[in-house]
């Protein structure tokens, strides 16, 4: 159930709407938008009827949602929501671009590549300091000594940071280090989690799970903005198909999907979705014309020296060269989807 306030209705109005809305045992969500504020309603078993909100003060309509995604849902709230992290805004007119190596390897490492990717027009950085490896072998990440070297390096540069939180075990450390908090796609079913974030007010970098659907993925970011945080961004990162010419199979056609569903930024991965360095580019083309609101690309100066993903990272070269092509296709794009989104 969606109530939709008047353009005129005052902060009051609002307020005594939320009470109405909790008197009746449930969870009242106000999304203030350009020209009025619309209250979301979670927390019903059943319907509500809606006359029992619609002749209090300052009402228009109250909209009954039938689909299993509230929050999240563009019915609630038809602008974009754009998600500002520094001077960074996300979902904002502007491709963002989030790039960075997979994993935090030193300080050195970090502190090299942050000041390369800045000059070279990046809005923020990553970098995993856990890392999820499909082997217990593999580099595991530097953990805690990795995110503060993260920290270090956003005072020196500005950059804000992104980085993966595993388990909610590193919870407040993650929060204390990092600007945006990345769930990676083998977490995005992990609803302790998800939850667990609903109550930090960090924005969460939300990755597709390698087989989720659209309904699951929207109902993940759902736990997540149920809690009371509104800063969710989604990013399609691959998923898992027959089809073996790529890791995965980056599938775009969710990009413009999103868009009309849901009111959240929607960013892509075409590093992961793809492993090979030459396909980021081209892909990252693809996301920018599909209506992405930003990529995260891996970059790494030497990335035959990775310690994670070296084959799907980028040159500093390379960046520099998708940054130049990004800066000329998202304007032209994003004036053409303004018109037809
Ligand atoms: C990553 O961003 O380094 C990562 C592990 O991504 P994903 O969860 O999409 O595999
Ligand atoms: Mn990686």
């Amino acid at each position: 159930m969606l109530v939709v306030m008047k353009a005129d209705a005052t902060a009051e109005d609002v307020v005594r709407v939320c009470s109405a809305i909790e008197a009746l045992g449930l969870t009242a969500h106000p999304i203030p938008g350009q020209s009025r504020t619309a209250i979301g309603i979670t927390g019903n078993v059943g319907p509500v009827d809606p006359a029992q909100l619609s002749n209090v003060d300052g009402v228009k309509e109250v909209i009954r949602v039938t689909r299993p995604h509230k929050l999240t849902n563009r019915e609630m709230k038809p602008e974009d929501s754009v998600i500002r992290v520094g001077d960074v805004e996300i979902g904002g007119p502007d491709v963002v671009v989030f790039a960075g190596p997979c994993s935090v390897e030193s300080y050195e490492q970090m502190s090299v590549i942050a000041r390369e990717l800045k000059a070279r027009g990046a809005h923020l950085l990553r970098g995993g300091a856990f890392k999820p490896r499909t082997s217990p072998y593999s580099f595991q990440g530097l953990g805690e000594e990795g995110l503060e070297i993260l920290s270090a390096v956003r005072n020196e540069t500005g950059l804000p940071i992104v980085s993966e939180l595993l388990s909610t075990d590193e919870l407040d450390l993650v929060v204390e280090h990092v600007d945006v908090i990345q769930v990676g796609a083998r977490n995005m079913h992990n609803y302790a989690l998800l939850r667990a974030l609903g109550q930090t007010r960090k924005p969460v970098f939300l990755k597709r799970g390698l087989s989720a659907t659209l309904e699951e993925f929207l109902l993940a970011a759902e736990y997540i903005m149920a809690g009371g945080n509104p800063g969710v961004i989604l990013c399609e990162r691959g998923i898992r198909t027959f089809s073996t010419h790529c890791r995965f199979t980056l599938d775009l056609s969710i990009v413009p999907v999103l868009k009309r569903a849901t009111h959240l930024p929607v960013v892509v991965d075409p590093s992961h979705a793809t492993g090979q360095r030459d396909l980021v580019l081209p892909m990252t083309r693809a996301s920018v014309a599909a209506g992405a609101d930003g990529v995260m690309v891996e970059v790494h100066p030497e990335p035959e020296r990775a310690y994670s993903d070296g084959a799907q990272a980028i040159t500093l070269d390379m960046f520099e060269e998708l940054m130049t092509q990004v800066r000329q296709l998202g304007p032209l794009i994003r004036q053409r989807s303004a018109v037809s989104l």
